[in-house]
């Protein structure tokens, strides 16, 4: 609270009373320090893929060129992480655009098991090789009235996530239940799971239970900030249920017939 404090005297100049005027800063000064933690946040995201990039680009300058195993080797390493680099970037505009509400949506109806199906495809390769078992909808026909590149890009993340985070052999479900007034999309896995004190907070931005282990998957740590904002904007909710060690759920709920 922001304070100023003025005394009013008599003609005698003698002390009647004080006046005194409070500001609340409270909510001023929270989005000043969200703000520089986003800034920090940022330049360190940054900072970590362009260190390694500089350092192998150095370090082949320097001679390791003349091996072309170690070549080969480094030159793998920098297209890794300028990767990265290229994801983030791109992660930050759109969460940027997305937040400042640029983002129009064009609704339609969405058949959600055609979505699934195309997602899988482009994570095939990723399933295979982590042999993860991949559970798709018994229901094919259910609908939700969404933008269908944005709904993509919620269960992208989510069904990514899922197998990233699950080990060989693990399973990755995911299902369509239409309750009547909403339909709910669950992408469920064997996984490691999320302990509680954390299950809150992986929405915010840079937000990660283990960075090791986000960091090894290819994460960026903006992927769940999207999916809630995106979430948000087709007026649904998510909710995630989680037990360590066993695996977790992460349930979105669609209104039906969203008139906006
Ligand atoms: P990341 O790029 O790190 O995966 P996300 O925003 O997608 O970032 O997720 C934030 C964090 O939430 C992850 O770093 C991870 O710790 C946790 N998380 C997300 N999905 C799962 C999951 N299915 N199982 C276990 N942990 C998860």
């Amino acid at each position: 609270v922001d304070c100023n404090l003025a005394p009013y005297t008599s003609e005698h100049g003698e002390v009647k009373g004080v006046v005194t005027v409070l500001h609340d800063i409270t909510a001023i000064r929270r989005l000043e320090k969200i703000r520089s933690e986003f800034v920090a946040n940022v330049s360190h995201e940054l900072k970590t893929p362009i260190t390694s990039i500089k350092g192998f680009a150095e370090t082949l300058l320097d001679g390791a060129m003349d091996d072309p195993q170690v070549r080969r080797n480094f030159l793998e390493i920098i297209y890794t992480e300028s990767e990265r680099l290229h994801r983030l970037v791109n992660d930050l505009l759109d969460l940027s655009k997305i937040e400042q509400r640029k983002v129009p949506l064009r609704k339609e109806q969405v058949r959600i098991y055609e979505l699934i199906y195309d997602i899988y495809q482009h994570l095939q390769e990723k399933v295979n090789r982590k042999k993860i078992e991949f559970h798709f909808p018994s229901q094919h026909d259910i609908t939700v009235e969404g933008d269908k590149d944005r709904l993509h890009q919620i269960l992208v993340n989510l069904i990514d996530n899922a197998i990233s985070y699950t080990s060989e052999d693990g399973t990755v479900s995911v299902d369509v239940v239409d309750h009547g007034n909403e339909v709910e999309i669950s992408v469920a896995d064997t996984g490691i799971g999320i302990p509680l004190r954390d299950r809150e907070r992986i929405f915010e931005r840079f937000y990660r239970v283990d960075k090791g282990r986000s960091r090894e998957s290819g994460g960026t740590g903006l992927g769940l900030a999207i999916v809630k904002h995106l979430v948000d904007a087709h007026h649904g909710r998510i909710i995630v249920e989680s037990e360590e060690g066993k695996g977790s759920r992460f349930r979105v709920f669609f209104p039906r017939n969203t008139k906006t």
